[in-house]
């Protein structure tokens, strides 16, 4: 895709410009100028296109019921979802150290579904095809170097010599953020030290459309069920065992995937090329200053044993979309520091309740003295049969 730049030196700002066009910021951007915004999206790097005939893309997520109604307002959802996508209605988590589990049903939950997992670049594609036609200016390939907050406009600067004047700037440029960094707006968190290795991998009997994960004293193994009947590991280590698993010859790694996965769905004989994330909770001090808000990794990254760093980033979407929509139909300024306060403040209450929840589980999984484990799994067992405090569990990680 080649998208050749536009410049807007004088004349009225347009409402939002959008940096980042990953699946959070292309999500935004498609938002907000089918809520009547005016919106340009500006990205670095051209997505790449999905082609049914591809290999699976190694970057799968599981998208909550709160995403898909998102997608499916967006009107992308039917694309995604029948181009690859993989339901599930099932999720078995279980504890290597004490053999505890919990099943979560979604007929448990009155629902036909827990979610679906499914490529990023389908669902970043998918959303790119839709911009044009929604009357987003693509501004791609196109570098944000700087921008200047002046009373009544935010003035964006890009690596190529062009400008672009706009009433709002959204930073969604991923989780080592520029905008942020030139906005002054500090993080807090902490580097796990860890890395999820990634990789497809063929098993001896099928995923059942469950979402499989299993927490060893290294970090959780997840087992995701992919559309073709593979699945995508999601397998959490510290560094230097990340390292040492990586470097395995292909007959080593899958006798070492079917260990950590317990053999639950058999022997896993035959697995693609592996990929390597650092793993980090970070979390921006605020998400918004003059003029200017976060949103998705450019706000806040999480563990992924949750796999819900990308639904926190469309709720924040949502909630951007909602509080600017409610300002306008206000006759309010959008820009207002008011408004913007507003939907930082909720997002970022929400997106630090999951956050350092997810980290507590992080910890928790990590205990490896006797007590404190058969603790542990006595906690998991009670919690399998408290059916109230397990749907609260199973609708919060819905989002609904
Ligand atoms: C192993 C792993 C498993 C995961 N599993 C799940 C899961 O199951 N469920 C889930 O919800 N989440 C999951 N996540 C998290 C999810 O992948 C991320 O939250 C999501 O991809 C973030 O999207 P984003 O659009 O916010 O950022 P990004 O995808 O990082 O996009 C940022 C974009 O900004 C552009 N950019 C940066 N700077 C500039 C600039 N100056 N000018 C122009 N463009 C710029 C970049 O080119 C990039 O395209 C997982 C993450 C990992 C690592």
């Amino acid at each position: 895709m080649r998208i050749v730049p536009t410049t807007q030196r004088r004349g009225p700002a347009l409402d939002v410009a959008v940096v980042g066009g990953g699946m959070v910021g292309a999500a935004a951007a498609l938002a907000l100028s089918r809520a009547g915004f005016s919106t340009a999206l500006l990205e670095a790097h051209p997505p790449s296109a999905w082609h049914a005939r591809d290999e699976v893309d190694l970057r799968v997520v599981g998208l909550a019921p709160s995403s898909i109604v998102l997608l499916e307002e967006l009107g992308v959802w039917p694309s995604i979802r029948d181009a690859r996508a993989c339901p599930y209605a099932h999720m078995h988590v279980w504890d290597a150290e004490n053999g505890a589990a919990i099943d979560f049903d979604a007929a448990d939950e009155g629902r036909d579904l827990l979610g679906y997992i499914v490529e990023n670049n389908l669902v970043q594609w998918t959303l790119w095809q839709s911009l044009e036609a929604a009357g987003v200016q693509r501004l791609c390939p196109v570098t944000v170097k700087d921008f200047e907050t002046r009373a009544d406009r935010v003035v964006l600067e890009l690596a190529e010599g062009e400008s672009l004047a706009v009433c709002v700037l959204i930073a969604a440029d991923g989780a080592s953020s520029p905008l942020r960094e030139r906005a002054s707006i500090a993080t807090r968190g902490r580097d796990y030290g860890q890395r999820a290795i990634v990789a497809h991998v063929t098993t001896e009997r099928e995923h059942a459309r469950t979402a499989w994960q299993r927490f060893l004293p290294t970090g959780p193994f997840a087992l995701l069920p992919l559309a073709d009947g593979r699945s995508s590991v999601v397998w959490s280590l510290p560094e230097a065992e990340a390292r040492r698993v990586q470097s395995l010859d292909d007959a080593a790694f899958l006798n070492e995937l079917g260990i950590a996965s317990d053999f639950r769905l058999g022997r896993i004989t035959a697995a693609t090329p592996r990929a390597a994330f650092p793993l980090r909770l970070q979390l921006a001090n605020t998400y918004q200053a003059d003029r200017f808000v976060l949103l998705g990794d450019a706000a806040h990254t999480v563990h992924p044993l949750a796999g819900q760093g990308v639904n926190l980033g469309l709720r924040d979407v949502a909630e951007l979309r909602d509080t600017l929509v409610a300002a306008r139909d206000e006759g309010r300024d959008i820009a207002g520091a008011h408004v913007l306060r507003r939907y930082a403040r909720r997002r970022r209450s929400a997106d630090t309740l999951d956050a350092y929840g997810f980290d507590a589980l992080a910890r928790i999984y990590a205990w490896q003295s006797l007590p404190l484990t058969v603790a542990r799994g006595l906690g998991m067992r009670m919690l399998d049969r408290l059916t109230p405090l397990k749907r609260r569990i199973a609708a919060h990680a819905a989002g609904l």
